[in-house]
């Protein structure tokens, strides 16, 4: 899953306010964005194979570290603790912004659980769950779209606008994701290049969290 992530962070700004978007972005990502490098350094596995799903050519044999469920708690714990200790020294209500940063991060395993061929492990090897939305290009595209847009009304019930654009941008911001999206599983070739591939891969997720970062400093 790609974009659909943003879901939970929109949901999760909505129910902390003292968060930022931009980390949430972060957040639910992370493990993600530990993934491609991984797989560059040889610690996890990702093979390509022509038509393995209808969205991409992804097999991934070897990712428990960033995609098993007790992975997956071990960096939403770091989180919890990196928020709680480090990152917000005297801001209030801390353990609760920590506790989200590490749902954030958490909800990646099942927000992928979705899509993902059962190809995600508990701790390591099997048993392995994912209820493979993938195998349906469009079932894929709107089921991310409408888990968007659902986490966009959550957060914009919650939140105000504090200048004249804050009314629109992040309704404008959801529809650039859900085009992103479009782009990539519709116009743009698959790019089966492990290289390539981190690098846009990063590109996109540390671009994305810039612009939630300014979306988020015009509503409170
Ligand atoms: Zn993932």
């Amino acid at each position: 899953m790609f974009v659909g992530h943003y879901a939970a962070a929109f949901a999760l700004k909505g129910k902390q306010k003292n968060t930022s978007l931009a980390m949430l972005f972060i957040a639910t990502q992370f493990v993600d964005i530990l993934f491609f490098p991984f797989v560059l350094l040889g610690i996890e596995n990702l093979k390509f194979e022509k038509g393995f799903t209808a969205v991409n050519d992804f097999n991934m044999d070897f990712y428990p570290f960033t995609h098993g469920l007790l992975g997956s708690l071990f960096w939403a714990a770091l989180f919890y603790v990196l928020y709680l200790f480090v990152f917000s020294k005297k801001k209030m209500q801390k353990k609760n912004v920590a506790l989200v940063m590490g749902l954030a991060v958490l909800s990646h395993w099942f927000a992928d659980l979705i899509v993902h061929t059962p190809d995600l492990p508990l701790i390591n090897g099997k048993p392995k769950f994912g209820f493979g939305l993938w195998k349906n290009k469009a079932v894929t595209f709107f089921t991310e779209a409408a888990l968007l847009v659902l986490g966009l009304q959550y957060y914009l019930r919650r939140t105000r606008s504090i200048t004249k654009s804050g009314k629109y941008i992040a309704i404008v911001f959801v529809l650039f994701l859900i085009a992103i999206n479009y782009l990539n599983m519709y116009v743009l070739p698959s790019d089966n290049n492990i290289v390539a591939l981190t690098v846009s891969a990063l590109f996109a997720y540390f671009l994305l969290a810039t612009i939630a970062y300014f979306v988020d400093k015009k509503r409170i």
